[in-house]
């Protein structure tokens, strides 16, 4: 029987609990797919934290194998656009949570998920931009198709120390805006925020409370990676016909806001969603990347891990701990 390391997530029917363990994964216990790809490198973005701890019910299918994204090279394929040899990205589309995952040295997936890698983006870059790095670029194309420049006034980017946040930053400051990055660790992180581009530091407890209608303008657009009251302030503070997309849940799902910010300022929220967005989009998004993201800033917030260590990180990024981008060596 040929078996690969892979981490597999168990759940005891009885109890309802989830465990996570490294372990030999059979082959021929692989999903349904056209495209077999021998996985090198992962990420350990916050929604793969959620599932290895088990803190949220993402996963819906048992034994899963979590890591919602994975770079590769394919092994054997049945799809048109794909051909043995191919080095090839994946992010979201269920991967991970309904069907198994980049924390293997195998996967199998539907060719339509997969995305050809650019030219210059190695399998590792690629995943320390990973899904949380993509989906600040989606959140950087919604604001440009908005109609936001640098010239409306500065970007604010929430959740800033973490990986979507760092790398809108890195992408907003090397289009010339003003960033002010909202973090709470600033006296941890300022200096590491100030390297990424960032103008200015915010500090996160002035926006965690509840939010007024309106409050003074101070930025022209937004990406928030937080939700909750923090989103709620953002959008009470965006300038008049400003744009703020919202593509994180860090500090809550709810959103206690107004209408004002809407009908009184012109101000556009933008929801961004990585998982099901559509391939020309996501090849839009890593034609930016490649052109956009330095890659010695994409090293400089990176930190490299072994499949191994995915259970502590698990719980790290959870609690806030994590800097930037974690990229995991699968093979
Ligand atoms: P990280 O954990 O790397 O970053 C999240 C950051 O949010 C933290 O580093 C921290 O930054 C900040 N934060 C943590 N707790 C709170 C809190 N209570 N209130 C306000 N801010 C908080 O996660 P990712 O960057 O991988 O993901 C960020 C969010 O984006 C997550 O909610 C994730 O689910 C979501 N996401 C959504 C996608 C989509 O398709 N829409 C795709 C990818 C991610 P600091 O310490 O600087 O304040």
């Amino acid at each position: 029987m040929t078996t690969f390391p892979a981490i597999r997530i168990t759940r005891d029917e009885a109890t309802k609990k989830t465990a996570a363990a490294l372990v030999d994964f059979p082959e021929a216990e692989l999903m349904d797919g056209d495209v077999t790809v021998a996985v090198e490198w992962s990420t350990v973005n916050y929604k793969d934290g959620l599932a290895v701890t088990g803190r949220s019910p993402v996963v819906r299918r048992f034994p899963m194998i979590p890591g919602i994204d994975f770079a590769g090279t394919v092994l054997t394929s049945a799809h048109p656009d794909f051909a043995s040899g191919d080095a090839v990205i994946l992010n979201g589309w269920g991967v991970g949570e309904t069907h198994l995952g980049g924390y293997a040295a195998r996967a199998r997936v539907k060719g339509d998920w997969l995305i050809k890698r650019p030219a210059g983006l190695s399998a590792r870059a690629a995943m320390a931009i990973g899904t949380a790095g993509y989906t600040a670029m989606l959140s950087v194309l919604a604001l440009e198709k908005a109609g936001v420049t640098p010239a409306h006034g500065p970007a604010v980017v929430t959740g800033a120390a973490g990986g979507v946040g760092s790398v809108a930053i890195a992408l907003l400051a090397k289009r010339g805006w003003h960033v002010i990055a909202v973090t709470g660790r600033a006296e941890t992180e300022g200096d590491y925020l100030k390297s990424l581009g960032a103008a200015e530091i915010l500090d996160r407890a002035e926006l965690a409370g509840p939010a007024k209608p309106l409050a003074k303008e101070r930025w022209a657009a937004g990406i928030d990676a937080a939700g909750s009251h923090v989103l709620a302030n953002v959008l009470s503070m965006t300038r008049y016909g400003g744009a703020v997309a919202a593509c994180g849940l860090a500090a809550g799902m709810d959103l206690p806001t107004s209408v004002a910010p809407f009908i009184l300022r012109g101000v556009s929220l933008l929801g961004i969603d990585s998982v099901m967005a559509p391939k020309p989009l996501r090849e839009a998004a890593y034609a930016r990347l490649v052109t956009d993201l330095d890659l010695g800033t994409l090293e400089a917030m990176t930190r490299e891990i072994a499949l191994t260590d995915v259970f502590t990180v698990a719980e790290d990024i959870l609690a806030g701990k994590v800097r930037g981008r974690l990229v995991v060596k699968v093979a």
